[in-house]
């Protein structure tokens, strides 16, 4: 059984169009059948893309399309999607006085909490089934795993916005053959994509970011990638190996970093072992692309057709240049709507300046985020750091967390649990964190009330090491 999904059909240009329902998915029908439809949505989703972002060069009419946009997901979310229904409600909002990009401002923020208070039912529109959409789930880098849902259309969308046409526009690069070296998750986002596209239309190997670099560069010469995608943390290390060995690899003429912070240290390492160039992406599970860094130098481009991002400094919109949490509304999830969603944890400034590169999508600097840290090992292993906050995403009762490596064969785990949490949460999180870190690391578990952010900072980071480790390469 399958409902259909509702989705937009709109273009640039196009002053009014009702929503309209998608064919559903066939879930009876052929292989042949589904894959044709699969291909049929993914190239329109391209389309679109390529046109979208032609609205780079056309402010009145990103602004006009961004208006369309926000009126008719703000009114679709009021109307059918039980949260937002409820939500607005209770704040007395009139969904139809939402008609701008700028009336968002109007409408309560929404939190991790709210997610995951609501799922499933109430994240997706009355009369549909979490059953016909992907089920993706944060990584915990948080420390508040979220899980949500993409929509059919969604999962399209984020794929051609990041399909080697897009790569292209942006950073003027060809490659046809793309490794991803991402954590291997079973709800994750790229797990979903490249699980449901049309293989003959995007060909992706999905490697594993917590594998050994020694496998890594086997991959690497055994596929010939053109482009790899992947964490700074994977980089460096790769970095690392090919410096200090020698390690001859081909090289991928892009490499794309995602979800840790890319700073002048890691492209000066990553620099000395890879020719590609080396770009920045700024993404979510929450909302898919956010933004790409411009060749410019200048900062991340937001995707703009795609989402539109707010920075905020105590629920106001921060001047440009001064740091403030983002916010973010994905204007292409219509099953699974992200509105003003504040749970990203990321901080960032705008770019007080015009890009000289003439497109005028917001440039925006990610200054602090879901900063997380590799802890180096008594074996000598360098552990990602997603490694442990993926291991907290499956104990029942953690609200918040935090890991720190106080000293090589020392750490500590903070939780803060909420009201599901067993009497043996400390204990099974114990046992399994002396799984991971192996002997000779000592693991204390403490439940605590609240995790204070360090001076300066936000919200307190994940996963963080107080080891210091000159790198052999500095
Ligand atoms: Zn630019």
């Amino acid at each position: 059984m399958c409902n259909p999904v509702t989705m937009w059909r709109v273009s640039p240009g196009v002053p009014e169009q009702p929503l309209q329902e998608s064919p559903a998915r066939p879930t009876g029908g052929t292989a042949l059948f589904g894959s044709l439809y699969r291909t049929v949505s993914l190239l329109d989703q391209l389309r679109r893309a390529v046109v979208l972002d032609r609205l780079a060069y056309d402010p009145g009419g990103l602004r006009r399309y961004q208006d369309m946009q926000v009126a008719r997901l703000v009114r679709h979310a009021a109307a059918r999607v039980p949260f937002y229904r409820e939500k607005y409600r209770a704040a007395g909002i009139d969904p139809d006085s939402i008609r701008t990009a700028d009336d968002l401002a109007h409408l309560p923020l929404t939190s991790r909490a709210d997610l995951r208070a609501a799922f499933p039912h109430g994240l997706i529109p009355d009369g549909t089934s979490p059953d016909n959409q992907f089920l993706v789930e944060t990584t915990g880098s948080t420390g508040e795993p979220v899980r949500l849902f993409k929509d059919w259309p969604a999962l399209c969308a984020i794929a051609a916005w990041s399909s080697p046409v897009m790569l292209r526009r942006w950073w003027g690069v060809w490659g046809l053959r793309l490794m991803t070296l991402l954590l291997r998750q079973e709800h994750s986002v790229e797990e979903a994509v490249v699980a449901a596209l049309p293989r003959f239309l995007l060909r992706v190997h999905a490697g594993d970011a917590l594998a050994s670099p020694e496998e890594h560069l086997e991959d690497i010469r055994r596929r010939r990638p053109d482009i790899i995608v992947t964490y700074p943390t994977v980089l460096k290390t790769l970095a690392t190996r090919i410096v200090e060995d020698g390690a001859r690899i081909p090289q991928p003429r892009l490499l794309a970093t995602s979800a840790e912070m890319l700073d002048v240290h890691a492209r000066r390492l990553i620099g000395q072992a890879f020719t590609g160039r080396l770009v920045n992406l700024y993404a979510s599970t929450e909302a898919g692309f956010i933004a790409v860094e411009c060749l410019a130098g200048r900062g991340l481009h937001v995707n703009s057709p795609r989402v539109i991002v707010e920075v905020l400094q105590d629920g106001r919109p921060a001047p440009p240049g001064e740091p403030g949490d983002v916010v973010v509304t994905d204007l292409t999830s219509v099953g699974c709507p992200i509105i003003r969603y504040q749970g990203l944890g990321d901080v960032a400034r705008w770019s007080p300046d015009p890009c000289p590169c003439g497109r005028s999508f917001p440039l925006l600097d990610v200054v602090e985020g879901r900063r997380i840290d590799a802890f180096v090992l008594p074996d000598g292993r360098v552990l990602h750091p997603f490694t442990l906050s993926h291991a907290m995403v499956h104990f029942t009762g953690i609200r918040r967390f935090q890991i720190v490596q106080e000293a090589i064969d020392r750490v500590r785990v903070l939780i803060v649990p909420n009201g599901q949490a067993g009497a043996d949460l400390g204990g099974l999180v114990a046992a399994e964190f002396a799984r991971l870190l192996g002997r000779g690391v000592h693991v204390t578990v403490d439940l605590v009330d609240a995790i204070p952010a360090p001076p300066n900072a936000h919200f307190p980071s994940t996963v963080r090491s107080l080891v210091s480790r000159p790198h052999p390469l500095d």
